[in-house]
């Protein structure tokens, strides 16, 4: 039985049969939609140059092919280890030998703008329908919080021909994921496409009768908007595993081999937290590299093997024209050797070597595909 039904969950359950799993395999998912990439929600279909059946991670037919029951917009209400079996919200009882937990993470809310309409998340398919329709006809837009998902939606809106705003409350945007150099060059670039960034902002309001019209900051700086764009991280959904006993420590606590507190239950991608053995400390990684071997590791040692997980983690995001590939994590670091130029404009792009005590740990590359395949090797 595997509880989450997106990148993590859906490879999970189609790893299962290739490590030879022949008893029944159930896939439960919240959302109404067959499990699709997440990635291209704030970008591509934001900007609308794709839609659902474009995105999709595997055909329908692929789950009946494999005997996956695949059951849609069903929500697990709870999980009763001692029994081996979960309770869904409509109150029927599945039992289960093994379980998955790829329950992934929920964005963080703003305690603001509640029930304003034009204020809007981005994680499902939904947020971006919904995202779509509200931005039609508009003409002002704020993002909250310059992380990838503010960043990616500032672009697209931006393309769109939208005035954008972005918040952050920090001091450079990108802060939790790069260096300094990579923040520099992003705020140049959404600068060079006419998108306001502003950092070190506190937002304190978000202001309107039933649709938003603007947003305020602690400095007494007020900001028109029609539509607003909340992208301040997310959280691990850990609920069901809390309640059911299992421990928890920033996510779902598993160890090398995926496995939570309890020997029959497994978890993978966002909600996963797990003990890395090259950065010495537990990790969760919220990417898709992270969910999809993370759930294979676990597909094979819930048939009986016995494998680590030992990857290096790798990113992406695309802003306007831009890809920034990133492979490893950086923070910690201690020197950061830059090859290539920061300048937007420039063509040649750029290599930034993260290295602590003299060893590389990270790296980020724009505009060099091939740098980024050898680092990622040499990492
Ligand atoms: P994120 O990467 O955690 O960035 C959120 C940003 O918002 C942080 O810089 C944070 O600053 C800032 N922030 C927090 N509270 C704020 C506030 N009250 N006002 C203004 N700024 C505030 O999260 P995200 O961008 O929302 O992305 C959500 C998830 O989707 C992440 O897991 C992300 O990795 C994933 N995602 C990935 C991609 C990609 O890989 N290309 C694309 C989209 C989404 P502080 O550090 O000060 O809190």
């Amino acid at each position: 039985m595997i509880i989450g039904a997106s990148h993590a969950g859906s490879q999970l359950a189609v790893n299962l049969r290739k490590q030879g799993w022949t008893g029944e395999i159930i896939l439960l998912g919240a959302e109404a939609q067959l499990p699709y990439h997440r990635p291209p929600l704030s970008k591509t279909v934001m900007a609308g140059s794709k839609t659902l059946d474009n995105i999709l991670l595997r055909p329908e037919a692929m789950y009946a092919n494999n005997e996956i029951a695949l059951r849609l917009a069903t929500d697990v209400a709870s999980i009763v280890p001692d029994q081996k079996h979960v309770v869904l919200a409509n109150g029927e009882t599945l039992n289960y030998d093994k379980l998955a937990l790829c329950t992934g993470a929920r964005p963080i809310k703003l305690p603001l703008g509640d029930g304003l309409a034009g204020v809007c998340y981005l994680r499902s398919y939904a947020d971006v329908e919904v995202i779509r329709k509200q931005l039609q006809g508009k003409q002002r837009a704020v993002v909250i919080g310059a992380g990838y998902i503010g960043l990616e939606a500032a672009a697209v809106m931006a393309q769109l021909g939208l005035k954008v705003t972005v918040l952050e409350r920090a001091e450079r945007v990108l802060q939790r994921v790069t260096g300094e150099q990579v923040s520099t060059y992003f705020t140049d670039l959404h600068r060079s496409h006419g998108v306001d960034i502003v950092c070190n902002a506190e937002v304190i309001g978000i202001n309107g009768q039933d649709v938003v019209d603007s947003v305020n900051c602690a400095d007494g700086a007020n900001y028109p908007a029609d539509i607003v764009i909340v992208g301040i991280g997310v959280i691990p959904e850990t609920t069901l595993a809390q309640e059911a006993g299992l421990r928890i420590e920033n996510g779902v606590y598993v160890d090398e081999y995926c496995r939570t507190s309890d020997s029959h239950i497994f978890a993978a991608g966002d909600c996963a937290s797990y003990p890395d053995a090259r950065y010495q400390r537990r990790v969760r990684l919220e990417s898709v590299q992270n969910a999809n071997d993370q759930a294979r590791i676990a597909a094979i040692n819930i048939c009986g093997g016995a494998d680590r997980y030992q990857v290096t983690p790798w990113f992406w995001s695309d802003q306007f024209d831009i890809k920034l590939q990133s492979v490893g994590l950086s923070d910690g670091h201690d020197e950061a050797v830059l090859e290539g130029s920061l300048d937007p404009a420039d063509a040649q792009g750029f290599v930034i070597q993260y290295l602590r005590e003299g060893k590389l740990i990270a790296a980020d590359c724009v505009r060099r595909p091939k740098d980024f395949m050898a680092l990622k090797a040499a990492i």
